[in-house]
C-alpha cells in the first residue's frame, strides 16, 4: 500500500517525546526530576516487559524511575501499604499500577487507593470524572495518545462520525469522551451490538479497541474511513498469521523466522485498501501509549509544585 496513507504512530511517538525532553530539561534548571513509580505485581511476561519499556522511556527522557516488583502472593494490605507510601513520597510524581493484577486482587479498588494527583494512567474515579466533564487533568494514555496522532497527522475530529469498538474504562469509554469532547459525534459498539459491520461501516474515524485479532474486515469499513487499530496480539498460530496476512507476505516470513507476530484487531491486508489512513500494528498505537504516560509523568510534577 501506499505509504504516506499510514498513519505513522512511531513518529508522532517521538514529537512527543522531543517536547517532554524539552520540558524535563526546563524542570532541571530549577532542580526538579520527575519520577515514575511502576508497581509489578508477580510474574506476568508482557506486564515485565510494559514496566520495562517505561522505565527505558523515562531515562532516555531525563527522568527518574522506579520499579517496585512484588511476589504473586502480595496481600491486599502489602500492596495498599506500598502505595501509600508512594503517595506520601514527595519524590514521587507518577504511581502506576501494572494490569493486570492477580486474581486475588481487586483492581478497582487498588487503583482508587492512588493519589489522584499522582494518578498518571488517569483510572482514579476523580480524574475518570474530571476527563467526563471535558477537562480533563490525566487523559489515560491510549486514548491520550490517539488524539494527539489523529490532531498531529492532520486528521479532523470535529463534526465527523466515530466509532469505537471496545467499552473498557481504560481505552473504549475515555476514547468516546475525548472524540465526544473534540466534536465528533460518537458511536460506542460493544459485544452486545447488533450487526456490528452495519454500524461500524458508518463511521468516518473507527478505533478498534475489541481485543479479538482481526475482528474488522472489509465488510465493516465504510470507503475512505480513517482506522485506528488499537489491539495488540502476540500470534503464534501459524493458521491465524495466514490467515490474515496471506502468503506471499511479510508478515508471514517474520512469522516463520522468529514464531510469533504482532497482530491488532482489525484485519490489516483487507482494510488498508478501503482506508483513506490507518495504523500499522506495530508501531501504531503502542508508541504513542508510552509517550503519553511520559507526557502525563511531566504533567504531574508541574501540577503538584504549582507550575
Ligand atoms: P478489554 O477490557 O478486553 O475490552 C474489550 C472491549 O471490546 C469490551 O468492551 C468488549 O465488549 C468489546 N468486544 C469484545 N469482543 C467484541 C466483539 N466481537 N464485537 C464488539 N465488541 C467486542 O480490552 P482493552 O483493555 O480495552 O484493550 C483492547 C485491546 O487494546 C486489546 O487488544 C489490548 O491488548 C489493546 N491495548 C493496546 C494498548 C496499546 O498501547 N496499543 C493499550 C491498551 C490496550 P463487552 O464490554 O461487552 O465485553
Amino acid at each position: 500500500m501506499d505509504e504516506s496513507r499510514l498513519l505513522d504512530g512511531s513518529a508522532v511517538a517521538a514529537r512527543m517525546q522531543e517536547e517532554v525532553a524539552a520540558e524535563v530539561a526546563e524542570l532541571a534548571r530549577s532542580g526538579v526530576r520527575p519520577r515514575l513509580d511502576a508497581v509489578l505485581v508477580g510474574d506476568d511476561p508482557a506486564s515485565a516487559v510494559y514496566v520495562g519499556s517505561k522505565g527505558k522511556a523515562c531515562a532516555a527522557l531525563g527522568m527518574a524511575s522506579r520499579t517496585h516488583r512484588l511476589p504473586a502472593t502480595t496481600t491486599r494490605l502489602e500492596l495498599e501499604e506500598l502505595i501509600r507510601r508512594l503517595n506520601d513520597d514527595p519524590e514521587v510524581d507518577g504511581v502506576l499500577v501494572q494490569l493486570p493484577l492477580p486474581a486475588h486482587l481487586d483492581s478497582r479498588a487498588v487503583l482508587d487507593l492512588v493519589d489522584p494527583a499522582k494518578d498518571v494512567d488517569g483510572f482514579h474515579p476523580a480524574n475518570v470524572g474530571l476527563l467526563v466533564q471535558g477537562r480533563p487533568r490525566f487523559a489515560p494514555c491510549t486514548p491520550f495518545g490517539v488524539m494527539e496522532l489523529l490532531r498531529r497527522e492532520g486528521v479532523e475530529v470535529r463534526g465527523r462520525r466515530a466509532v469505537v469498538v471496545g467499552r473498557s474504562d481504560i481505552v473504549g469509554k475515555p476514547m468516546a469522551l475525548l472524540m465526544l469532547h473534540a466534536h465528533a459525534t460518537v458511536t460506542v459498539c460493544h459485544s452486545r451490538t447488533r450487526d456490528l459491520a452495519a454500524v461500524t461501516r458508518q463511521a468516518e474515524i473507527l478505533v478498534a479497541a475489541a481485543g479479538q485479532p482481526g475482528l474488522i474486515g472489509a465488510e465493516h469499513v465504510g470507503e475512505g474511513a480513517v482506522v485506528v487499530d488499537v489491539g495488540i496480539h502476540r500470534v503464534t498460530d501459524r493458521d491465524t498469521v495466514e490467515r490474515l496476512f496471506p502468503a506471499p507476505s511479510r508478515k508471514l516470513d517474520v512469522f516463520d523466522r522468529k514464531g510469533a507476530v504482532l497482530v491488532g484487531d482489525v484485519d490489516f491486508t483487507r482494510v488498508a485498501p478501503r482506508a483513506a489512513r490507518i495504523t500499522p500494528v506495530p508501531g501504531g498505537v503502542g508508541p504513542l501509549t508510552i509517550a503519553a504516560l511520559m507526557a502525563n509523568t511531566v504533567r504531574a510534577a508541574r501540577l503538584r509544585r504549582g507550575r
